[in-house]
């Protein structure tokens, strides 16, 4: 007969796979308050319960988890178990995937220079060990104070300190300059026209007035992609979403569910239009709290002939590796990886830049 596998820590395991591919908070709870019903119980009494059927009289225990239990207690994996660990990292479908290993770099990351928890080094190396060959730095502009952004002085000494650190890394990587630009209200973009000019890559995001109303909204933002320095056009429509893609779960969770925030009003069509006319590529935001822009809008972007670029939006290095999130969103639109600027190489992705500038 087969050892007794121990069915406490078997339904911490389901409740773990469960959270962890997002599924709903009652379900989790289940198995939760069963193995906490189940700890304080003698083992011979969890036996001869399981053997009689009578572990559903325990309040906390239902049908799944006492049969869980019991499957358990008789040495088997229970079904429950088998069939989360068999689906267990097979959410992303092959397009996803795919698109996910086309994808050479990242283009918007933050490190402890603005509002990051880490430094550039950092970042780096955590990049270099995902395979990237590049990694666009992009820390905050001077009026975004509250994440530190980066004075035109304190940029300058940015791409100096970036310039050292790019020596000492690995060969066949390197770190590309940028920022991710303020649009400010009147749709200019929140740093010197030389430094603009002068970085890798500039992305602009709007991170104030996102209750604007609509035309006022989208003026600003037309005038921004029109800019010739703004490659990228960040978190399109700004907005916060409560839940979380599957396999993200973590201590920050219940923060992140509590801080929601509707899309920014603007017409889309115009915009899309705007970034296809003048070659500005729409971001795909990885961000779990972000998953920005939504599907809908990703889909009217593809058709309006627009570039995307899939991005994480990182602001420590574990949160470089969110990209498959962005992917599995862009798959689900269709968006071809030859619309997407950072399957280029780092030569190709600096050519277009400067092109556009
Ligand atoms: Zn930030
Ligand atoms: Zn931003």
């Amino acid at each position: 007969m087969a050892h007794a596998r121990d069915p406490i820590a078997d339904l911490r395991r389901i409740a773990f796979l469960l959270e962890r591919a997002n599924e709903a908070t009652y379900r989790v709870r289940a198995f939760r308050s069963a193995a906490q019903a189940l700890a304080g119980l003698p083992a011979a009494e969890l036996t001869e319960r399981a053997g009689n059927g009578t572990l559903t009289e325990l309040a906390g225990v239902g049908d799944v988890t006492a049969r869980c239990v019991a499957e358990s207690l008789a040495g088997e994996e229970p079904v429950y178990l088998r069939r989360l660990v068999a689906t267990e990292g097979s959410d992303l479908d092959a397009e996803a995937t795919a698109l996910r290993a086309a994808l050479r770099g990242d283009c918007h990351t933050h490190s402890d220079w603005s509002d990051g928890g880490s430094p550039i080094e950092e970042m780096a190396l955590a990049a270099v060990e995902l395979g990237h060959e590049y990694l666009v730095l992009t820390d905050h502009s001077p009026r975004l104070t509250v994440a530190r952004g980066l004075t035109a002085e304190r940029l300058r000494r940015q791409l100096d300190h970036v310039a050292q650190v790019n020596a000492a890394l690995p060969e066949g990587f390197r770190i590309l300059t940028g920022i991710e630009v303020d649009i400010l209200a009147d749709g200019s973009l929140d740093q010197d026209d030389d430094l603009l000019a002068r970085l890798d890559v500039v992305v602009g995001s709007v991170h104030s007035g996102l209750k604007d109303e609509r035309s006022k909204m989208t003026r600003r933002m037309l005038k921004a992609v029109a800019n010739p320095h703004l490659d990228i056009l960040g978190h399109v429509t700004g907005r916060m979403v409560s839940s979380r893609p599957a396999g993200v779960t973590g201590p920050g969770d219940r923060g992140h569910r509590a801080r929601t925030r509707a899309e920014s009003d603007f017409d889309a069509d115009a915009v899309f239009a705007a970034c296809a006319e003048h070659d500005t590529a729409v971001e795909i935001n990885s961000r779990p709290e972000r998953q920005d822009p939504p599907k809908r809008l990703i889909r009217r972007a593809l058709e309006a002939g627009c570039r995307f670029a899939i991005n994480t939006d990182a602001h420590a290095p574990g949160q470089l590796d969110w990209q498959r999130f962005g992917c599995e969103r862009a798959a689900l639109c269709g968006v071809p990886a030859d619309r997407v600027v950072n399957t280029w190489s780092a030569e190709q992705l600096v050519a277009w830049t400067h092109d556009r500038t």
